[in-house]
């Protein structure tokens, strides 16, 4: 296994710290020794590689950001650059981890009790537990206030009932994060694997993120003890906010596909020979290739303002939008380029482009579409909501 050396156009490394330089290249080393020797396999599977789970918990990935249950406290920065890493071995590996993270134990942290906290969060973090967070429905994706699982008091209980879909870690979760209305109001509750009435089913077929565990939840009459709602969480800006730390992981993960589909279709065209030459002579292939490094280089700059914002505390939702969709979509194009400058080759699983193409079309759509990103970002600058 060849080891990555990045893409940094722009000597954008001068620019980060040492540890930051540490944790990206710890990342990157486990991704080559860990995860491009089984990803292949695994996405041909449908088969989340579980076994890497403890192996991510011991980089101190899960947390990562925070100080208290024993966290290392990184700073964003070096929290995105572990996400680029992530994906550039796979959507699966980033997906497993932000969703831990930024949907599973940043709400438990900011809207649990001391108790939930004191529960879960070391679990979470030692990778002992894995969460998962449950607000997209069948019915209502992009308009998750339109939901309709309802949680009703019932004494000392709450009953949930609803279905979730297209969950994250779902089949393996311990404990799902689920929002329903009580009384007409989002709120957070924890239910754990093997609640009568709540079962997690695997959605089969995809031929998208097909390493990645996604599911569907559903909640039957499932009775839970009332201490297990999210006390500090009240109203669909709970939810929202989870949703700002998976853009922030996704913005910076999208870069790793970029970078692993560039990376690879460069040497391939230096290689591979037609009319007598190899393919990157000629001035069409050239010009794609100086596209793709062009959008990468911006895309990194980007997401290094971006963590600065976030660890000075002013970053606002729309910037952390305006990065989601820009990355994503560059991504994607990149991605799109690269297979097809790979020609046929560029079909099978044996180049690492089609995996990520593939995958990235789950990205562009999860965690808001990119046309939610886009009305976002409309509202921002005009003050006028296009949503409805
Ligand atoms: C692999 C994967 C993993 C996921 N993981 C999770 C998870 O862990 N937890 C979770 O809760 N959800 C998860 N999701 C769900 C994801 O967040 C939703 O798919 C997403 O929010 C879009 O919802 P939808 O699929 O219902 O599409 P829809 O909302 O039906 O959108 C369909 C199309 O209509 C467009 N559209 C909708 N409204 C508007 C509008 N107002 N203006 C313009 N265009 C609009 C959309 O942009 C899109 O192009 C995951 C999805 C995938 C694919």
């Amino acid at each position: 296994m060849t080891n990555f050396v990045g893409v940094d156009h722009f000597n954008i490394d001068e620019l980060l710290t040492e540890e930051q330089k540490l944790i990206r290249n710890t990342v990157r080393r486990f991704v080559d020794e860990e995860v491009m020797p089984i990803i292949k396999d695994a996405f041909e599977a449908g088969r989340f590689p579980k076994e890497l789970i403890p192996k991510i918990a011991a980089l101190g990935l899960l947390g990562a950001t925070l100080k208290e249950y024993g966290g290392a406290g990184i700073d964003s920065i070096s929290y995105g650059l572990a996400m680029q890493e992530l994906e550039r071995g796979d959507t699966a590996i980033r997906s497993f981890c932000s969703v831990q993270n930024g949907l599973v134990i940043y709400p438990i942290y900011t809207f649990g009790s001391k108790e939930q906290k004191d529960y879960w969060l070391p679990k979470l973090m030692r990778g002992e537990a894995v969460g998962c967070f449950g607000l997209t429905e069948p019915e209502h994706g992009s308009d998750p206030g339109a939901m309709d699982t309802v949680a009703e008091r019932d004494g000392d209980s709450f009953v949930l009932n609803g279905v979730k879909s297209w969950i994250t870690n779902a089949t393996l979760a311990d404990v799902a994060v689920v929002w329903a209305k009580l009384d007409g109001v989002v709120r957070g509750f924890l239910v754990e694997k093997g609640t009568p009435g709540f079962t997690a089913v695997k959605i089969e077929h995809k031929m998208s993120a097909r390493a990645s565990d996604t599911g569907e939840l559903y909640l039957n009459n499932c009775r839970i003890p009332k201490e297990n709602m999210l006390p500090g969480a009240e109203g669909l800006r709970a939810p929202l906010m989870c949703l700002n730390q998976g853009r922030y992981a996704i913005a910076w993960g999208a870069i790793g596909a970029a970078m692993a589909c560039y990376t690879e279709v460069v040497e391939y065209a230096k290689q591979r020979i037609q009319f007598d030459k190899p393919i990157a002579s000629f001035q069409l292939v050239q010009e794609k290739l100086a596209d793709m490094l062009t959008e990468i280089t911006k895309a990194q700059l980007l997401c290094l303002r971006l963590g600065q914002l976030r660890d000075a505390g002013t970053i606002k939702p729309a910037q952390i939008s305006l990065a989601k969709r820009n990355n994503v979509a560059m991504a994607l194009q990149i991605a799109r380029m690269a297979r097809d400058l790979l020609g046929a080759n560029g079909i099978t699983l044996d180049y690492q482009t089609i995996r990520h193409m593939l995958n990235l079309e789950s990205v562009y759509t999860l965690e808001g579409t990119h046309h939610i990103q886009t009305l976002i970002l409309g509202q921002d600058i005009t003050g006028i909501s296009a949503f409805k």
